[in-house]
């Protein structure tokens, strides 16, 4: 096996003090990043006592075992003697000042992990301080921010949204959000909206041309900022790459980090699929730059964050004539029976809790489900003046960063309770288990359901009257109908 060259990486301590540089090696097949670092201001966080790294991003455990040769020392430079408790966690004699330590950054067995943890081939890989650096938490919970500086084999690239100093050295702002792509072959380019620049690069060969993924970031990007009337970065990085490994047709896996966007797929068998696909995947992922990236929520409140902005980018996709109408009816659909099947029902609340183990799907397609219902009934009610989209804008307004951090589900529930006709909405499917009554609650948009087979499929009326035609053309029933009159 053909080696990696090595890989330096170098942590300089946080904060905008002075620093010292330690050096940190890496080789090989498997790669392994050598990590050194120290604190440059006092006191920096809670226990210098306790070292303890990432065990788990996600769905991926165990991380710990990828650490290995660690080495503390304190101020004087002295060597620290510490205890290993469990895999990546250690407790220390005396408190540490600087440290230094080994990753492993072998591909991990299971493809999903890849978009969320450091990994690292011989030709490329994507770094994300958050696992690689121990998790120290700041005395007043404020984010650590770092000087990085990596030295990699001489026709490697790092690419990343963080602020670039000098050459190979970023300062990271916030070291639990920072992603680095490293590697050869990268392909970039600047993509600007108003006030915005993204920087996508892209990684191996695909069934589009860069360009065309240039262009359809920036017109997602532009969709969004109207939806939202703002815009939650100036600068944000999408880096789109294959699986490190063969994946079969249509896989894809992906995260939205603060303002880096990672998408790990597999490609499609032609171009239209190819494209379609693409564009699934920056419609969904862009949307989190707002939703819930650029917000001061906490706790599991997914079942918001994912199932409204499933909902959303499917709302975009018919409006943008990516999708039939009668394909945005389907996925809805499919979601319906997904949640219907369920033997054990949860609550959206309960679920949202959950949302690594089996769970996670319902929390995706329930919360999808109600979505919908929400922008139906506020539709409604409001006689096509109002639709799902102020939610979006209130709850930006309302809990955008930096405000102070408050609980995401209680936040949410909050704008969602102040509006008369969600309320049942969020009694009987967000708070309770109920079985979603698409007959009661689809009436006003003119959608009924044909069941066979136990499977439920949406489709519009035959007869409509005056106000279910409208609520239709507000959910983009005959969107394809104004584009092609354009
Ligand atoms: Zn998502």
């Amino acid at each position: 096996m053909i080696l990696c060259a090595e890989i330096l990486l170098l942590v300089f301590g946080c904060s905008a003090q002075e620093i010292e540089v330690n050096i940190k090696k890496i080789s090989s097949s498997p790669a392994i990043v050598r990590v050194e670092g120290r604190f440059l201001q006092e006191n920096l966080t809670q226990s210098n006592k306790n070292l303890a790294f990432a065990s788990s991003v996600g769905n991926v455990e165990n991380l710990g075992t990828r650490i290995s040769d660690l080495n503390l020392t304190d101020k004087q430079g002295r060597a620290i003697t510490f205890k290993k408790l469990i895999e990546g966690e250690y407790l220390t004699e005396d408190e540490a000042n600087a440290w230094s330590y080994q990753v492993n950054l072998s591909t991990l067995p299971n493809e999903k992990a890849l978009a969320h943890v450091s990994w690292a081939t011989d030709e490329q890989g994507i770094l994300m301080l958050g696992d690689l650096l121990p998790q120290f938490v700041a005395q007043d919970n404020q984010p650590i921010s770092a000087k990085i500086k990596f030295e990699l084999p001489k026709d490697w690239k790092i690419l990343s949204s963080e602020k670039s100093m000098e050459e190979n050295t970023f300062f990271v702002n916030n070291i639990e959000k920072a992603v680095f792509l490293i590697g050869k072959n990268w392909r970039e380019s600047k993509v600007t909206i108003g006030n915005t620049t993204l920087n996508f690069a892209i990684g191996g060969k695909w069934n589009f041309t860069d360009a065309e993924a240039f262009e359809m970031a920036g017109e997602i990007f532009e969709e969004y900022r109207k939806q939202f009337g703002e815009i939650p970065t100036e600068k944000a990085q999408i880096s789109l790459v294959h699986f490190p490994k063969e994946i079969k047709f249509g896989r894809w896996e992906a995260e939205t980090r603060g303002a880096n966007l990672t998408i790990l797929s597999s490609d499609m068998p032609f171009k239209t699929l190819s494209l379609q696909h693409l564009h699934e995947q920056l419609r969904h992922e862009i949307f989190h730059f707002w939703i819930p990236n650029n917000l001061a929520l906490t706790g599991n409140y997914n079942w918001f964050y994912e199932g409204f902005t499933v909902y959303q980018s499917l709302k975009t996709a018919v409006k943008t004539n990516r999708i039939r109408f009668e394909d945005f009816l389907d996925t809805l659909s499919q979601a319906y029976n997904l949640d219907n099947f369920q033997s054990r029902k949860v609550s959206l609340i309960e679920g949202a809790k959950n949302r690594w183990s089996g769970a996670n799907s319902q929390v995706y397609s329930r919360g999808m489900i109600v979505a919908f219902l929400c922008d139906v009934a506020l539709l409604h009610k409001s006689k096509g003046k109002r639709s799902i989209n102020d939610i979006f804008r209130q709850v930006l307004n309302k809990y955008r960063l930096p405000n102070k951090l408050q609980e995401g589900n209680t936040a949410i529930l909050n704008i969602l309770g102040s509006y008369s006709e969600l309320q049942p909405i969020i009694e009987k499917y967000i708070k309770g288990m109920e079985k979603i009554n698409w007959q009661t609650d689809l009436e006003d948009a003119g959608i009924e359901a044909e069941e066979t087979d136990f499977t439920t499929k949406f489709i519009v009326k035959t007869k409509l009257n005056g106000r279910q035609k409208d609520l239709l053309d507000k959910l983009g029933y005959n969107n394809w109908r104004k584009i092609l009159k354009k």
